[in-house]
């Protein structure tokens, strides 16, 4: 049968994939010393689990998820915990577990999943800390609850510079499908429909070649658009339904690629997030790569592993650049840092005040008004920004900064509305 997606209203082509589209992934050599933080998913952060002084091994659990919106955290490795502070991430309170690493390589038990049930499955992969690694970071066990019929595999990756994904789908092929398989079977589900953008070849024709053997399973091709890979409009462009909230609300669940191996690796061994995928690249890396990094492994130590054009650079971010945040050396690898990109000056034309050109509003997914979100926020009418402008609906993608001609801060704009706007200022 001949499938036309939806298209979504806006979106943009930022371009910019090749650099390490072809790279296979490689593992990053272990460092000395790992921080690993309490909050790395969206929730409460996990409760620390251990004391100074005590000895871990890799897998074992030092955080604990004590409410379900949460995710438990793992030791990347075998070692002595070295220090406990208190931290401050993006504004919340969390705490940083510092492991010297003692390179035994010493592994505490693990245990997958042989009788399959969809409360077992649940309670494994909250066990086993899996969030939802596109960058979201969800807990992937609420997402696993009551009837669902469709699962859709998020295989978008629509932002420049990133191929976490992208490697993913070519190199892990099967497992990524018999963790569809798995969760369709599990949860009695009807129709697995991968979605991956048209722009990803090989991925799709390793995909599509071997989705053949899963009767229940298909790949769609997605157009090349900016933010393909959100959510509502993944589940839009598949499903041609609109969700208010979440997918659950018509009986389906999204799951990034990532998460969907996190899955099968967990069910199959039992083995919970301690590394993820990270593409490293931009114009200031010397080696860009694909690399597969231990969870708390410093920016810095990564950086010196690939080579940095200490000349060029301008800004070091975390994850894509639509969507990600400009991060210091000091920063640590989490489980939703999908990229560390070092860009270069061009990227950053200087500032200028709106024009009012309407671009902005043009390539807005949501059909929103961002220029109205940097007028009310220079003027800091935070609450406005919501009450006439539904800033709540902002999935915060980047396209309208990104289009801006003047460079206009508009994501500052928003992040503020959104942090500030509780307050009444009006
Ligand atoms: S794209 Fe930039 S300059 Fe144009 S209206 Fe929006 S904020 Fe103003
Ligand atoms: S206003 Fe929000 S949803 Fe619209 S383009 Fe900007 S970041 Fe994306």
């Amino acid at each position: 049968m001949f499938f036309k997606p939806i298209f979504f209203r806006g979106g943009i082509h930022p371009g910019e994939k090749e650099i390490t589209s072809e790279k296979k992934i490689e593992k990053m050599p272990e460092v000395g010393t790992y921080r690993v933080t309490t909050l790395q998913h969206i929730g409460v952060p996990a409760a620390v689990m251990v004391k100074v002084g005590d000895h871990v091994k890799k897998y074992q659990k030092i955080g604990k998820a004590q409410v379900k919106f949460s995710a438990f955290i793992h030791s990347p490795c075998s070692g002595k915990i070295t220090q406990i502070k208190k931290i401050n991430i993006r504004g919340r309170e969390a705490e940083e577990i510092t492991i010297e690493n003692d390179f035994s390589g010493e592994e505490f038990e693990r245990k997958g999943l042989r009788n399959f049930t969809p409360e077992k499955l649940q309670e494994l992969v909250d066990d086993l800390g899996i969030v939802g690694l596109g960058g979201a970071t969800f807990p992937t066990h609420i997402k696993l609850e009551g009837k669902l019929k469709t699962i859709i595999i998020n295989g978008v990756e629509c932002e420049p510079y990133l191929n976490a994904d992208n490697r993913v789908m070519i190199e892990s092929t099967y497992e990524i499908l018999d963790g569809i398989e798995i969760l369709m079977t599990t949860f009695d589900m009807e129709e697995g429909i991968i979605g991956i953008e048209e722009n990803k070849v090989v991925a799709i024709e390793k995909m599509e070649q071997a989705v053949k053997g899963y009767s229940r399973i298909r790949v769609q091709k997605l157009p090349t658009i900016y933010p393909q890979g959100a959510e509502k409009q993944l589940i839009k462009a598949l499903l041609k339904k609109e969700i208010k909230s979440f997918p659950m609300e018509i009986e389906a669940v999204t799951l990034n690629v990532g998460t969907i191996l996190a899955i099968y690796r967990g069910v199959t061994y039992g083995t919970p997030i301690v590394e993820r995928i990270v593409t490293v690249s931009g114009e200031g890396i010397e080696n860009p790569k694909n690399l597969s990094i231990p969870i708390g492994t410093p920016v810095k130590d990564v950086l010196n592993y690939v080579g940095v054009k200490e000349d060029i650079v301008d800004k070091i971010i975390a994850c894509g650049p639509m969507m990600g945040r400009e991060i210091g050396e000091t920063e640590v690898t989490s489980k939703g840092m999908n990229g560390i990109l070092a860009l270069g000056k061009e990227k950053f034309p200087p500032k200028l005040p709106c024009i009012r050109c309407g671009r902005c509003v043009d390539v807005c997914p949501m059909g929103l008004l961002p220029l109205e979100y940097d007028r009310l926020a220079k003027k800091g009418k935070y609450h406005q920004m919501e009450k006439e402008f539904s800033l709540s609906s902002c999935i915060k993608c980047g396209n309208c900064e990104y289009i801006c001609p003047s460079q206009v801060p508009l994501m500052e704009a928003i992040f503020l509305g959104l942090e500030k706007g509780r307050d009444r200022d009006d």
